[in-house]
């Protein structure tokens, strides 16, 4: 599949619910409401068979993603519905890892291979106040990955001044001792808690600069769909990235479409633009029908997000979309 802008798109990201046991605070508002019915949900044989189609188009990465993915139960029969798909080469799983202790080998042994999982503080305090989740349930997740054998794991941090914008360095040694990769993130204006969160953005060259004041950066390689410039740090195998939605935007090298979990497609995470593909879905439409409906509303995918021209323009919270 080709966009307007002669950008290959093969990486579908599909938000399995839009509900989570977090509430953190960049993301999902306590006082959100609007949240989709089950009912109205993909189901497993539904997004096997949209599934389906994005892959005989050209997707090879699918990565399940939520809210919380992990909050619903049949996440295991999903992943290994996908994984079985012809076409898909790569499955992986965005998880805040608050039930990943109990879910880690089910997911593996289901094709999940690659996990990212959010930690924006190793203060159980911290941790709490940002999150409203458990530390330990989420350092017990991690282990049990690594127990479970997905590689790479990557720790996604969003870096926020006076939040957690010292916590940078332990988070590098956190890192290094386990073997993880580690991603830092600018916020991104995205819903009404993630506008908020623009109170406290950091350019993450500030983050940059001051990480090479004690460590030597390499540029390197690595494995991934994602926008993230990567650096090997010191002489340690340990590889960390950057993820600059705001400061330095990288639209140009979009490969992603994004599936919400009532089966409206999004374009952009930074548009409001949707195809409707679960509900022509349970009206009878065949699959040429789906499959010319996703060509057709590649068109509309634009050239770049409006984060920093029009940041009010999204509405939803991130965790309807999966970030
Ligand atoms: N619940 C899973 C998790 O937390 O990894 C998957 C969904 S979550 C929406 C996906 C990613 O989006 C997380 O890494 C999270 O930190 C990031 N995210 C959410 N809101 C954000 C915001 N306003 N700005 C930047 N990143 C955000
Ligand atoms: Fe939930 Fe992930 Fe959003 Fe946090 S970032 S509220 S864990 S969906």
């Amino acid at each position: 599949m080709r966009d307007q802008f002669n950008r290959d798109i093969h990486y579908l990201r599909l938000s399995v619910t839009d509900r989570c046991d977090f509430r953190c605070r960049y993301c999902l508002p306590r006082s959100h409401r609007g949240f989709a019915v089950p009912k109205a949900w993909m189901t497993p044989k539904e997004l096997a068979r949209i599934g389906g189609i994005f892959a005989a188009l050209g997707v090879r990465h699918i990565r399940l993603t939520g809210g919380e993915p992990l909050v619903r139960a049949e996440l295991p029969d999903i992943a290994r519905r996908l994984h079985e798909l012809p076409g898909i080469e790569d499955l992986s799983l965005s998880t805040n890892a608050s039930r990943l202790a109990k879910f880690a080998g089910v997911l593996r042994d289901a094709g999940v291979s690659r996990l990212n999982v959010s930690l924006d503080s190793l203060q159980a305090k911290v941790f709490e106040r940002l999150t409203g989740g458990k530390l330990h349930k989420v350092l017990a997740g991690i282990d049990a990955a690594i127990e479970a054998g997905f590689s790479p794991i990557k720790i996604n941090m969003v870096v926020m001044r006076d939040v957690n914008d010292l916590e940078v360095e332990g988070m590098v040694r956190f890192c290094r001792e386990r073997g993880l990769t580690l991603r830092f993130i600018e916020t991104m204006p995205v819903g009404d808690a993630g506008r908020e969160a623009q109170n406290h953005y950091l350019p993450l060259p500030v983050i940059e600069d001051r990480l090479r004041q004690v460590h030597q950066l390499t540029p390197a390689a690595m494995h991934g769909s994602g926008p993230a410039r990567y650096f090997r740090v010191d002489d340690s195998e340990l590889r960390i990235g950057f993820i600059t939605p705001q400061s330095q935007h990288f639209c140009a090298t979009c490969n992603r479409v994004r599936l919400g979990v009532t089966g409206d497609l999004y374009l952009c995470l930074g548009q409001e633009d949707k195809v409707a593909l679960g509900r022509m879905l349970r009206e009878g439409a065949d699959d040429e029908q789906l499959s010319q409906a996703i060509i057709e509303g590649l068109r509309h995918k634009p050239e770049r997000h409006e984060f920093l021209t029009a940041p009010t323009a999204i509405l939803r919270p991130m965790s309807q979309l999966g970030g």
